[in-house]
């Protein structure tokens, strides 16, 4: 039988190239969907899935307890628009659902994190290397791919990858799930395909300043941050800070650093923060409060009473910096203080010196053009048989399981998709 007369079933080959959360998802779902499909993984390490064995601590922050599609899409400053089609078909409560089917169950924590109630990503990797096996998948890893080439002839259009130690096999459709790795972005931009620069998203704020110096640990639960870049709508977040020995920490910081990324990065990590350390005042209110307080307790001293919900410690240091002294009263303190107290906690501006840590989560922004790629199936607009998944697509999410959600939905979609025939026109680029 020649192999245009075989059915496409019988005869497609997929290439996974990457290991990781993607690539064992979009493999799975693809073996599970087609039984006569021949899937192979390619994982350049000998670790497959090491980022899922390093994730969250160790406990692996498998999704976000959010099951609307509109208010999960907001979570990713880059690639909402196209998740929201994509969780239609696949979001958090189908993982949920995906894993408990495989005997794994999930937890959520507070924050809506959901993690194995093994607390252990070892569950996660064991889930995903069995359900890989029994689906027939085949893995080889230390097996990386240098090359991916097109090959069209009279009878079929493949796609070729070349192995380091030079190796070259064939297969009908390939999915490109290498994560954030160089080699991976230079594969699709050969293919055709344009790849949107890579910075860090995910970090924290380096700012030196008097104010916080020596304060590290104090924690403020709803600050409203916003990073004044010029002439455009500063980007706003709300939420939980925490003082660091090198600046600011805590959710509404990172979330920041994820919706300014390409800001900050083309600042070169220099620029001002405004902080309301209490968002749910403003200036006016915040002095209203001090006036009301002053009529009852004229005779209290300022620095032992803070009326408002701060940290102790910081509210002194506040006040010792608007040089109202530790033992001036309500009644002796000057309005000029007054103002510049509320105006500190209420819009105080922060000069932001560097990119800070935050060692629990790694992410970069940037990766495949979105726009090239068809979200109903994962498929590249350009290159016909060629598929994305995961990191390595111009999609970044905020802390709290969001990126592994978006390789999940991703590599899902992809999986069901692959295995049936690509209609759309070949590329006639090759990589080396
Ligand atoms: C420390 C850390 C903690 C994190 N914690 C969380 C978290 O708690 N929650 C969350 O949602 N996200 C978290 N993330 C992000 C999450 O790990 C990634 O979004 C996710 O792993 C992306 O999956 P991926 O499959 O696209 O890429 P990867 O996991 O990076 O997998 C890509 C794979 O491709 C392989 N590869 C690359 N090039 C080649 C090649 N040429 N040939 C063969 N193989 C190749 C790589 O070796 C790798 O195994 C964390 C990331 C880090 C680094």
């Amino acid at each position: 039988m020649t192999s245009k007369k075989r059915t496409i079933a019988q005869r497609t080959r997929v290439a996974v190239i990457g290991g990781g959360a993607a690539g064992y998802f979009g493999a799975i779902a693809c073996a599970e969907q087609h039984n006569s499909v021949e899937v192979t993984v390619f994982e350049g390490t000998r670790q497959p899935l090491y980022k899922v064995g390093i994730s969250g601590g160790g406990r692996c922050n498998v999704t976000h307890h959010c099951f609307e599609p509109e208010a999960l899409a907001e979570g990713y400053p880059r690639g909402s628009r196209e998740l929201l089609g994509a969780f239609k078909h696949f979001q958090p409560r189908d993982t949920v659902a995906w894993f408990v089917r495989r005997g794994v169950k999930l937890k959520t924590e507070e924050d809506g994190r959901m993690f194995p109630v093994t607390d252990l990503s070892a569950t996660i990797i064991d889930c995903l290397q069995k359900s890989a096996a029994k689906a027939g998948v085949a893995v080889r890893t230390g097996a990386r791919v240098v090359a991916v080439r097109r090959v069209d002839d009279a009878a079929s259009s493949q796609l070729e990858l070349e192995l380091k130690g030079g190796e070259r096999m064939r297969f009908d459709q390939v999915l490109l799930a290498t994560g954030s790795s160089p080699q991976g972005y230079k594969f699709a931009e050969i293919l055709g395909h344009k790849i949107v620069p890579c910075v860090p998203s995910l970090f924290t704020f380096s700012i030196k300043d008097p104010r916080l110096t020596q304060l590290s640990g104090l924690s403020f639960p709803a600050v409203r941050l916003a990073l004044l870049t010029e002439g455009k709508k500063p980007p706003e977040q709300i939420g939980p800070v925490l003082i660091t020995h090198w600046g600011l920490s805590g959710p509404a910081v990172l979330k920041l650093s994820a919706f300014g990324a390409r800001q900050l990065y083309a600042s070169r990590y220099q620029a001002d923060l405004l902080v309301n350390w209490i968002s749910d005042h403003d200036i006016d209110s915040v002095l209203a409060e001090f006036h009301a307080h002053r009529e009852q307790h004229p005779r209290r001293a300022v620095v032992t009473g803070c009326l408002l919900p701060l940290p102790r410690r910081f509210w002194e240091r506040i006040v010792s910096l608007a040089g109202v002294d530790k033992n001036v009263t309500w009644s002796h303190c000057t309005r000029a203080a007054m103002k510049q107290i509320a105006t500190e906690l209420t819009g105080g501006r922060y000069r932001i010196v560097g990119k800070g840590e935050f060692k629990e989560e790694f992410v970069t922004c940037g990766g495949v053009d979105l726009r090239e790629v068809d979200f109903g199936t994962m498929e590249s607009r350009i290159c016909a048989g060629l598929f994305f998944a995961g990191e390595i697509l111009n999609i970044d999410g905020i802390t709290g399981g969001y990126n592994f959600q978006s390789a999940w939905t991703t590599g899902w979609l992809a999986g069901r998709s692959m295995g049936t025939a690509s209609v759309r026109k070949s590329c006639d680029s090759s990589v080396q």
